[in-house]
């Protein structure tokens, strides 16, 4: 049996700690710097584009299609565990505005049939009945996927990470982590100001605050922060039909029904100005969100807005998004992080994929991983 540290409990940290929970014998401690579902995970409207994603194969395809399968069974688990987690199965429909984009949305409908996933392709009239709250004028199709789903994210992270406990996993919060320490290629243990807990095995899961950790044990990983906002509106009555209540996407703006009339509306990808760091929100691109929500669903007028939030979303630089690999020149630490603009989505797949990176990981006779030229 060896022990396991967790550093940071977002939705990828508690879903990994959940899974292993699960499926291993190990000791398992997550370290979160505030309390879970702080970072990015509390921004995130945690919609599950997956069907309806463009990427149709390779490992962004893979990690997106393992989560779409692994989602019904973690809820239901969950659910058994008395976590009930708010989610929506109604599905995506996403308005198409340009019809030259048509052959390429028939061209993946497709694809996803051979996969063996629906995705269906909706006539102006069809999305008019089906949503009459959205104007149809400018829509050249509906794109309608009935498998993809949005679950509510803090909701998420706290039943997995309150079943990960149930199941053994402890949780200290106000764990900010500061260091490591190391023999040779193997971490011994993770350190915060007060404590030093002793690690066979270590997990940097810590969303923007992975770059410095992993910094610390010489792997460089610039990540940036892009930033998103959105705005919850409170609606008089139900938009559309009450029964029919899919997420709405009308170029890359998201309407999410929140429940008791309440919707989302979000979110701007706003990067960091030239030379600087960290972004902050601008009321222009928030602005512009608002206005494109409007021109597809005109009834949003007369709802009161409740509140704006914006978080940062941890975007890779010079590498692929997510990163889920070990620690370089690191034996026995694994990364899993810069989600960016998916970690709800992805979060499931992410755990899986931990897990199977962990047996090789603990095996001490495994190659180290290879450091790259000049970290
Ligand atoms: C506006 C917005 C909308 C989004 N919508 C979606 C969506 O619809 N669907 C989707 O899939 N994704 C969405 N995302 C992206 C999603 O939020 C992120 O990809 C995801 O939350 C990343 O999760 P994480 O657990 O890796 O990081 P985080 O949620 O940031 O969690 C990392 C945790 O690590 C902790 N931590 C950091 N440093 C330390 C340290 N030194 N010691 C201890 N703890 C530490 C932090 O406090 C934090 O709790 C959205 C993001 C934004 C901003």
């Amino acid at each position: 049996m060896a022990r396991l540290v967790i550093i940071g409990c977002g939705v990828v940290g508690a879903a990994i700690a959940y899974e292993l929970s699960r499926t291993t014998p190990h000791t398992i401690t997550v370290l979160e710097q505030h309390t879970p579902a702080e970072g990015a995970t509390g921004a995130a409207l945690g919609i599950a584009m997956g069907v309806i994603s463009h990427k149709v194969k390779g490992r962004n395809w893979r990690l997106r299609e393992t989560s779409l399968r692994r989602y019904p069974t973690l809820l239901a688990e969950l659910a058994a565990l008395g976590q009930l987690v708010p989610n929506n199965a109604q599905g995506i429909l996403s308005l198409c505005f340009d019809a030259e984009k048509l052959p390429r949305w028939q061209s993946l409908q497709e694809i996803r049939q051979r996969q063996g996933w629906q995705l269906e392709i909706w006539s102006p009239a069809q999305v008019a009945a089906a949503c009459p709250h959205l104007i149809v004028d400018q829509v050249a199709a509906g794109i309608y996927s009935p498998q993809d789903l949005q679950i509510a994210p803090t909701a998420l992270t706290q039943s997995l990470i309150t079943a990960a406990q149930q199941q053994g996993v402890e949780l200290q919060t106000d764990a900010a982590v500061v260091g490591f320490e190391r023999e040779g290629d193997r971490l011994r243990s993770v350190q915060t100001a007060i404590h030093t807990y002793p690690a066979d095995g270590v997990i940097i899961t810590a969303g923007l605050g992975s770059e410095r950790l992993a910094d610390r044990l010489g792997h460089a990983l610039p990540l940036m922060p892009v930033l998103g906002q959105g705005l919850r509106v409170q609606m008089p009555e139900v938009l559309g039909d009450a029964s029919f209540q899919p997420v709405i996407n009308g170029d890359d703006v998201h309407l999410v029904p929140m429940g008791d009339r309440v919707y989302g509306v979000a979110a701007t990808v706003e990067f960091p100005p030239e030379g600087e760091r960290s972004p902050l929100p601008q009321q222009a691109a928030l602005d512009a969100v608002w206005q494109a929500a409007l021109a597809y669903c005109p009834a949003l007028k007369s709802g009161q807005i409740l509140s704006t939030w914006y978080g940062l979303r941890p975007r890779p630089q010079g590498q692929a998004a997510p990163v889920i690999q070990p620690i370089e020149g690191i034996r026995n630490g694994i990364l899993a992080t810069g989600h960016y603009r998916n970690g709800v989505l992805l979060a499931p797949a992410t755990a899986l994929k931990v897990q199977e990176l962990l047996q090789t990981c603990l095996d001490s006779d495994s190659p180290i991983p290879p450091r790259r030229q000049g970290a």
